[in-house]
């Protein structure tokens, strides 16, 4: 399941494309079947020396449903919304 975000260096402001894949982690047993989760990251090298990052996790609860991204995070880096 790829995710793809523009991202905006913090340190030199230079944009990036950056694609984070997620990958299976496992599930929990609840009331309504199984909580599939799922995580993926991903890590860029900026033409400035920092490292950029995503991480992302994410459920899919109930089976069938759309997958729900309830954690988010991007370091040294910042999401340009197009
Ligand atoms: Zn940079």
């Amino acid at each position: 399941m790829p995710f793809n975000y523009e991202v905006k260096c913090k340190v030199c402001g230079k944009t990036h494309h950056m694609h984070v894949e997620l990958d299976y982690q496992g599930s929990d047993e609840r009331e309504m079947g199984p909580e599939q989760f799922y995580y993926g990251e991903a890590e860029l090298n900026c033409a400035c020396g920092k490292v950029l990052k995503i991480v992302i996790e994410a459920s899919e609860y109930p089976e069938g449903a759309d997958l729900e991204i309830y954690n988010i995070d991007f370091e040294n880096c910042t999401r340009v919304m197009s």
